[in-house]
């Protein structure tokens, strides 16, 4: 399903020349690596919004609450051109289904954190802005992952949000096939051991969620259900965390496993909680053994089948 899963971009760190300049900000694992596995849909607030290539350049004015979108030289105001064009950008995006969005950082228009705010002398005030176009997509979609390419350099960052949109896309397929009660119990059971890897609280109250079919309103569970979910998977795993995990995994081979074989299975969960190496490697021996005795239950987890390899999950925590 991979290329189905649609992720919306910055057009400029694709390397579009659309920025004030004339130039660009090409990311390549963004536009090399991950677009072999999602589609990137590009989009360019200012020049989308009818704005000139090259343009003056523009930042943010007053309050983070309500800041102005203005020119630096001119002091032209384009914040009711901005806002006009991004609530029927949004109309049309919720055509596309995004499972995430990456935001080029610090733009007045795309970034979505720790943008600076000035004040009408040209000073800088702080830099708790948000430009205009992501906090009406951020509004508009609150589930919907969303990072910068600033935050995505962080390998741990990174991991976490593709884990995120790979599940949303996933969501959104199961959305598309219809919910039923039956259904959302077989997603909540491949993502259970995920979800446990974040936080074993929404782990449980996950579990409960799901386990009351005869109150099953498709609508309001579907809601409950993916707020939880999505707010659960921010959290980031820790080694802690995985380690509790893999314990967990061990425990199903107990009968299967000779003695040697479950003194080897500790060393390496050993070595990974001494970070010695990555959690990839206790996931992969765990992996051999689901296949081996043929696991029903494990064999579905999504925490065991971090996909696709190449971006490397289960790698960074
Ligand atoms: S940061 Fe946003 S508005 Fe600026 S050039 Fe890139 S996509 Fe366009």
């Amino acid at each position: 399903m991979n290329n189905s899963v649609k992720v919306g971009i910055s057009a400029c760190l694709l390397g579009q020349k659309v920025r004030y300049d004339g130039g660009h900000k090409l990311d390549r694992y963004l536009r090399d690596l991950l677009g072999k596995y999602v589609r990137l849909i590009p989009v360019c607030p200012e020049v989308e919004s009818g704005m000139s290539i090259p343009r003056e350049a523009m930042h943010l004015v007053g309050d983070a609450k309500d800041p102005r979108l203005l020119t630096i030289t001119s002091g032209k105001d384009y914040t009711e051109v901005m806002r006009g064009w991004a609530g029927t950008k949004l109309k049309e995006l919720e055509e596309e289904k995004l499972s995430g969005f990456i935001f080029k950082s610090k733009s007045p228009s795309s970034g979505m954190e720790r943008v600076k705010l000035y004040n009408d002398k040209g000073r800088v005030v702080n830099n708790k802005g948000r430009g205009i176009f992501a906090d009406m997509f951020m509004q508009h979609f609150p589930l919907i992952p969303v990072e910068d390419d600033g935050r995505l350099n962080d390998p741990m960052l990174r991991e976490n949000f593709i884990a995120r949109i790979f599940v949303f896309g996933r969501w959104l397929e199961l959305l598309d096939q219809g919910l039923s009660a039956g259904r959302l119990v077989d997603f909540h059971t491949r993502h259970k051991l995920l979800v446990m890897s974040h936080s074993v609280e929404a782990y449980r109250e996950l579990g409960r969620m799901v386990a009351s079919p005869k109150d099953f309103n498709p609508d309001d569970l579907a809601r409950e259900y993916i707020t939880r979910l999505m707010s659960a998977l921010k959290l980031y795993s820790t080694v802690k965390k995985n380690v509790n995990v893999l314990q967990h995994v061990a425990g199903y081979f107990k009968k299967n496993l000779s003695r040697d074989e479950k003194e080897e299975l500790q060393e390496i969960i050993g070595s990974y909680a001494k970070s010695l190496v990555p959690l990839i490697v206790p996931v992969t021996l765990l992996n051999h053994y689901v296949r081996k005795y043929d696991q029903a239950y494990l064999k579905k987890q999504v925490y065991l089948n971090p996909h696709p390899a190449e971006l490397k999950l289960r790698n960074h925590v």
